[in-house]
């Protein structure tokens, strides 16, 4: 793609200047020109009033026929032998799209001896399951998986892709659309059918959170994008379901593979699988001090959940970055989420307003937390939080 002004026709009326999302349109000499800042989205060439803005975009490559594109795949994440949520939650997504458009859903499963996992996502609504088997898949890497994703894709022409909006889905996602020359939307966070087009309208958060964007993929195939982790419900499995695997063989060449994994650090100072917790407690900029998390910890312990963070707090190295609930961290939906110190800016809400119950303690009675908040405790969090652990403590044990 590229973006070319010609300064002979520009009348230097500015329009684009206002067009332009990222400043990046400035006059000089009475023309417009644009800055190093241009992304090259293109928004500026319907502004132009005289046609003076001229946007290339690459055309889809010549041999791909969309036609024979068929199917919905999801890529299945697993991890010491159990297969991720969120590979769950997008087959069950994935098949209320695959029906709409009259087409099989389909998981696409590469790793060690992982062939057993099947049966899990047959009853999770899979109709196939593509696997792939070797030592080289063991453990997740770039290269091996791009390789083997790529070439399945190539080979079978699935129509639409879903991946999690996680690690591995977020480094696989786009290095597999590069090298098919073709569009991923990221962090989805609601996916249909248009019902006009068939293209699948993928929708996300944008500008920050302030505006919810919807994508399509119209001219390039397949259709990809990433979802994160409980946007969607797991589907309630049915093991009468069965399904049809479709095993492929291929060898990688070790000289393709240019990392090597020496070994699995663990982050966490606690658990940190906040995606599956069912209570978090979660500490803020308002905890005053790093120690404070020792606090919010306790409280965890006692209900048997897990910690969360704001930012804010990770930001301030109180917390690692596993534990950030949010727009930019992880998108939570356990069944009670207590917020200590956390004034619940927008971005935080991104990550965790679908809470079933959410409790939230602040000394400002006007945080915004208080808005999506179930119960709402205003006071400091070191008197409220260590009178609540000890409350529930005496009940609990
Ligand atoms: C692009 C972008 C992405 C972002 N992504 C995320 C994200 O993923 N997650 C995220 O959390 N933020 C994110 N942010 C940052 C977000 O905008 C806020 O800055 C952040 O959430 C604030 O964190 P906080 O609530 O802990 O701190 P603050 O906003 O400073 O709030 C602290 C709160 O603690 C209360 N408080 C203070 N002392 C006490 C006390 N003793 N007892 C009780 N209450 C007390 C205060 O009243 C206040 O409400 C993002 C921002 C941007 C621009």
């Amino acid at each position: 793609m590229s973006v070319k002004i010609l300064s002979e026709e520009c009348i230097g009326c500015q329009t684009c200047i206002d067009s332009c999302p990222y400043g990046a349109i400035v006059m000089k000499d009475d023309k417009a020109v644009l800055t190093e800042d241009c992304t090259f989205c293109g928004a500026c060439e319907s502004s132009c009033p005289v046609s003076a803005i001229l946007v290339e975009r690459e055309k889809a490559e010549e041999s791909q026929d969309i036609s024979s594109y068929k199917g919905v795949w999801v890529f299945i994440e697993h991890r010491d032998g159990r297969i991720r949520n969120v590979s769950l939650e997008l087959i069950g997504e994935g098949r209320k799209l695959a029906q709409e458009l009259g087409e099989e859903v389909s998981a696409v499963l590469i790793g060690d001896n992982v062939a057993e996992m099947s049966k899990e996502l047959f009853a999770s609504g899979a109709d196939n399951v593509y696997l792939v088997e070797g030592s080289a898949f063991q453990h997740y890497s770039t290269d091996a998986y791009s390789i083997a994703f790529t070439y399945l894709i190539r080979k079978h022409l699935p129509s639409v892709i879903l991946l999690g909006a996680t690690n591995d889905g977020r480094d696989l996602g786009p290095r597999v659309a590069a090298r098919l020359k073709t569009g991923l939307t990221a962090d989805c966070t609601s996916l249909s059918i248009d019902p006009e087009t068939r293209l699948v309208a993928w929708t996300r958060p944008a500008f920050g959170g302030n505006i919810m964007a919807t994508i399509f993929c119209p001219d390039n195939r397949p259709q990809m994008g990433t979802v994160r982790p409980k946007v969607f419900k797991k589907p309630v499995p049915d093991y009468n379901r069965t399904g049809k695997i479709i095993r492929e063989e291929l060898a990688i060449n070790e000289k393709d593979i240019r990392t090597k994994l020496i070994d699995v650090v663990k982050v966490c100072t606690f658990s940190c699988n906040l995606e599956d917790a069912e209570i978090i407690v979660s500490g803020g900029r308002g905890l005053g001090k790093p120690e404070g998390f020792r606090m919010v910890e306790e409280l965890a312990q006692v209900l048997k959940g897990t910690v969360g963070s704001s930012r804010a707090a990770v930001d301030a190295g109180w917390m690692p970055y596993p534990h950030q609930v949010g727009q930019t961290g992880k998108t939570v939906a356990p069944k009670i989420y207590i917020a200590c110190g956390i004034s619940g800016a927008i971005q935080h809400l991104a990550g965790m307003q679908t809470s079933d119950v959410i409790i939230a303690i602040n000394k400002d009675p006007d945080a915004p937390i208080f808005k999506v908040a179930t119960y709402g405790i205003v006071g400091d969090v070191y008197e409220v939080v260590p009178a609540l652990t000890a409350k529930l403590r005496e009940v609990l044990q």
